[in-house]
């Protein structure tokens, strides 16, 4: 029996190989990884390892114990490079082939790379893995100036780290406002203000043209109105492209994304997909401008996906149904976001202590909550989404009404 091989061993693939094991699977599993390091998170990258208030053991997913005590083979620093899927084999970087009866891809996504001259100047940055990282933690050292390209969550978390430090930082955002394909105009609103708050100099609609600087180094941004911005250090934060590629060579559909069903199979029984690199379909997206069907980009997404896919493979199939939720830490702030606006949907603003919510509507019904420092609201709006209990914007605007008893009656 040649069991699971799993391709991509970040949060979504080691959670499907844990969930697995403690579903009682027995036969082998295979977890292929291109990354040199035991599976970890990523979220403290851009916050808590960042600022150095948690090392490389405290990402962990797991001690490097529990591969060996649970069966799963890690391959680690092993890139799988080829499917064949006539074959039922994963062709990798070393080695021999590996045979599957079902394989798993869990391949994430990759950083879009910034396209204008001199973005591979040394000093410019990215942030994707824990290498990426320890790059940037030790060049934060010697960096006195920042420039930002992208008011995204990477960009604004990072700006609050080295606002934090006292250095001077400057965030390029090709929108009018702070990540706003995420959040309604009221959260970007209230966020520019808390980074402005903070010293960051925040630049909307502006666009980047050139990474300027001697010796190959960088030690200036071009604006394309022709503004310089001097900088010792730039960290570009423009958002991700899926890793599909090995899906698309094998022959399995894929549109910005590998195609899955509810269930999320790929056009190929004998191989799943799930984690940042699926577009799957969920309730959750119904009437967004693109369809029903969507990439989420989010440990939650990747934790639950894994579990739902354990849950078939032991014989306990169900739809996906996970309601989506998410949360960026900016500086002392927190904002949690439970299910999916688009940029159509109405806005209602509640206030009831410390903190707000915005609430979402879309086609009159409740779609998304941002909440700002408000986790009681974040907590009774994930229960009302899931179960789409009905709220009128009038009560969420009214401090007055029980939230939280509509969330759990
Ligand atoms: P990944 O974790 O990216 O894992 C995919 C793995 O597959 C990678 O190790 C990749 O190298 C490997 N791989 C790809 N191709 C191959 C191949 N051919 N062979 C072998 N291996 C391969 N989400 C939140 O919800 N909240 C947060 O606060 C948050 N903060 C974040 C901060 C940072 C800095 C980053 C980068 C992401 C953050 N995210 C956050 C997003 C979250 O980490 C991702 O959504 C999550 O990691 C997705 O899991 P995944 O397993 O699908 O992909
Ligand atoms: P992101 O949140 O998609 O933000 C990218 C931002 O950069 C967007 O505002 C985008 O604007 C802007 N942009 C795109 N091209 C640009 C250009 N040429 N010049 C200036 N701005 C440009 O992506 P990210 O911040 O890079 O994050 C990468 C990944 O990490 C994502 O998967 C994200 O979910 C994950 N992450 C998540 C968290 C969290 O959930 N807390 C934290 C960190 C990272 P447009 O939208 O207009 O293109």
């Amino acid at each position: 029996m040649s069991g699971l091989v799993v391709i991509g061993a970040g949060q979504a693939g080691f959670q499907a190989a844990a969930s697995l094991r403690e579903a009682g699977y027995s036969a082998p599993i295979t977890l292929i990884g291109d990354e040199a390091a035991l599976p970890y998170q990523r979220p403290p990258l851009s916050k808590a390892y960042l600022a150095g208030k948690t090392d490389a053991r405290g990402l962990l997913l797991r001690p490097e114990s529990f591969f060996a005590e649970h069966r799963i083979a890690h391959r680690r620093g092993v890139s799988a490079v080829a499917i064949d899927r006539a074959a039922g084999r994963v062709a990798v970087s070393e080695g021999e082939g590996i045979a599957y009866d079902h394989l798993l891809l869990a391949t994430g996504t990759r950083n879009r790379a910034l396209p204008v001259p001199g973005a591979d100047r040394a000093g410019v940055h990215q942030l994707r893995s824990l290498e990426d990282a320890d790059r940037l933690k030790a060049a934060i050292e010697d960096a006195r100036r920042i420039v930002v390209v992208g008011a995204g969550f990477i960009g604004l978390e990072f700006a609050a780290v080295c606002a934090g430090r006292g250095l001077s930082v400057t965030v390029i955002e090709a929108a009018g406002r702070v990540m706003a394909r995420a959040v309604s105009p009221e959260t970007s609103e209230a966020f520019r203000a808390i980074h402005a708050e903070a010293g960051v100099t925040l630049l909307f609609g502006a666009g980047v043209s050139a990474i300027e600087g001697p010796e190959g180094r960088v030690a200036a941004v071009t604006l394309a109105d022709g503004t310089s911005l001097p900088a010792d250090l730039v960290l570009v934060g423009i958002g991700v492209v899926p890793n599909h590629e090995l899906a698309e060579a094998a022959g399995l559909a894929v549109r910005d994304g590998i195609a899955v069903d509810a269930f999320l199979a790929t056009s190929d029984p004998a191989i799943s997909a799930i984690g940042d690199c699926v577009r799957f379909p969920t309730r959750f997206a119904h009437g967004l401008p693109g369809g029903d069907r969507v990439r989420i980009e989010s440990v939650q997404n990747a934790v639950d996906q894994g579990r739902c896919l354990a849950a078939r493979l032991t014989g306990r199939p169900a739809a996906y149904d996970a309601v989506p939720w998410f949360w960026s830490d900016q500086g002392p702030h927190k904002l949690q976001i439970a299910g999916l606006a688009g940029p159509g949907d109405a806005s209602v603003v509640r206030r009831t202590g410390p903190g707000f919510s915005v609430f979402r509507f879309r086609n009159g019904r409740l779609s998304a909550v941002e909440s700002v420092d408000r986790p009681a609201d974040h907590m009774a709006a994930r229960r009302l989404i899931a179960a789409s209990r009905p709220l009128t914007p009038e009560q969420a605007a009214d401090p007055g009404f029980d939230l939280k008893a509509l969330a759990t009656g």
